[in-house]
């Protein structure tokens, strides 16, 4: 047994992974005959039947609009909204329950952000820093921004094993910095950035910061005044809860010195044709019908992390990532992407002379689920000089077993797609 395989068994001790299984319905599935193996966590995350549970009573027993009705079925839905904005407040330690705002997503809430703080306090000449390895989603908002108000967008850059370089980032910042947006961990290298470090660097300089969770969240915990983020950004579907549902949080102050993003109902405090005033923090920037089912089901992911050992799922996870890389690394031709001494559950590789797309399609008829691609990243496969690659992202609930499956199927594949 090597040492990875010893230190897994003496995991399995403290954490039952079996167990935890079988709150997730659609692993128990097959596909193609052969079970169904989920690596596709960075791009969403499967679901816990607590979580479809929700959505069903919802639909099924108190589905009405809310805020507005003075009936019933509003009563207890509002009520069920508006608890899960406290349960989101306490989970990332926020200083008081209105600096959660609820959006679609990560991407809404930056967007949200580079719209309303940005318009309002970028002006020409102005920069903005962002890194190599962002998401798409926390570039285009900026440069659109940039466009628009002729800012400059300045980018940190990584080393070879996809970390930030810190020294450099210090060297952007001038006094036209006026504000800095990070991503907390990668979705196509897996590096874990220090967050808490670029912060304490940008407050010297009294520079705002928005902090990019939407990895982070289903991986560590994260404490808003901990990390003394000005902004954070995540997406309830990567972290067990439903698709169309995200969270922005921002410092009370700065929510409330900036303009609505979207205009509509809820948003308004009285609407006339001479003047409309706005509605307080977080409702400001909630216009419309808000996606009333998925928030409440997102607070069945909450109530159902809150279950578990963040500790001890977190060491299981990396015991995951590091079993995989180290088996990788010894496939002929495999060459891993992102190998930061500080890593989530990610890895991503290429193979000599391989299409990422054909070993991703191999590995699916395997029943193995994979990503490939860019990952929206593309700066990052620019800088690798690669089109893509491909990407195995782990959650607690998958196995080392698991792992073997796709290890043989890397092994097949290559040998096979070679000839
Ligand atoms: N940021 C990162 C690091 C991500 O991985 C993603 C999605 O993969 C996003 C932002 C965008 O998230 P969403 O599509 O849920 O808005």
């Amino acid at each position: 047994m090597t040492a990875i395989e010893s230190t897994l068994v003496k995991l399995s001790v403290d954490f039952d992974v079996q167990k935890i299984r079988k709150d997730f319905p659609v692993l128990a599935q097959k596909a193609y005959g052969k079970p169904l193996i989920y690596f596709d966590n960075a791009a969403t995350s499967q679901k816990p039947q607590v979580v479809i549970d929700a959505l069903v009573k919802y639909y099924s027993e108190y589905n009405a609009n809310i805020h507005r009705g003075v009936h019933y079925l509003s009563g207890k839905a509002s009520q069920a909204y508006d608890d899960v904005r406290k349960k989101v407040h306490e989970f990332i330690g926020s200083k008081v329950e209105q600096e959660i705002i609820f959006t679609r997503g990560t991407t809404e809430a930056i967007n949200l952000i580079a719209s309303s703080w940005g318009r309002k306090n970028i002006f020409e000449g102005d920069e903005i820093i962002i890194s190599t390895m962002e998401h798409h989603s926390n570039i285009v908002p900026w440069q659109l921004l940039c466009e628009e108000k002729k800012a400059k967008l300045k980018v940190i850059p990584i080393n070879d094993v996809g970390e930030l370089l810190l020294d450099e980032f210090e060297k952007l910042i001038s006094p036209k910095t006026k504000f800095i947006a990070i991503v907390h961990t990668s979705n196509s290298l897996g590096t874990i950035n220090p967050v808490k470090k670029i912060i304490s660097i940008a407050h010297k300089h009294n520079i705002p910061v928005l902090v990019d969770a939407a990895q982070a969240m289903a991986h560590e915990k994260i404490n808003v005044m901990d990390l003394d983020c000005d902004f954070l950004a995540f997406s309830g579907h990567k972290m067990l809860g439903p698709t169309g549902v995200g969270v922005l949080y921002g410092k009370l102050s700065l929510l409330e010195a900036m303009p609505p993003y979207q205009g509509g109902g809820e948003m308004i405090s009285s609407v006339s044709f001479e003047k409309t005033t706005y509605n307080e923090v977080p409702y400001k920037f909630e216009a419309g019908t808000p996606n009333v089912a998925d928030v409440i089901a997102f607070g069945a992911a909450i109530d159902y992390w809150n279950t578990l050992d963040r500790k001890a799922i977190a060491e299981y996870e990396h015991e995951l990532m590091s079993y995989a890389s180290e088996k990788l690394k010894t496939i002929p031709g495999v060459r891993l992407i992102g190998t930061a001494k500080e890593k989530t559950s990610v890895v991503s590789f290429v193979i000599d002379e391989l299409n990422t797309l054909d070993v991703g399609m191999y590995l699916d008829t395997l029943g193995v689920a994979v990503r490939t691609g860019h990952h929206c990243t593309e700066p990052v496969m620019s800088w690798f000089k690669i089109p893509g690659t491909i990407r195995v992202s782990f959650l607690f609930y998958n196995t080392k077993e698991e792992i073997d499956v796709m290890i043989d199927g890397v092994k097949k594949a290559a040998a096979f797609l070679k000839k």
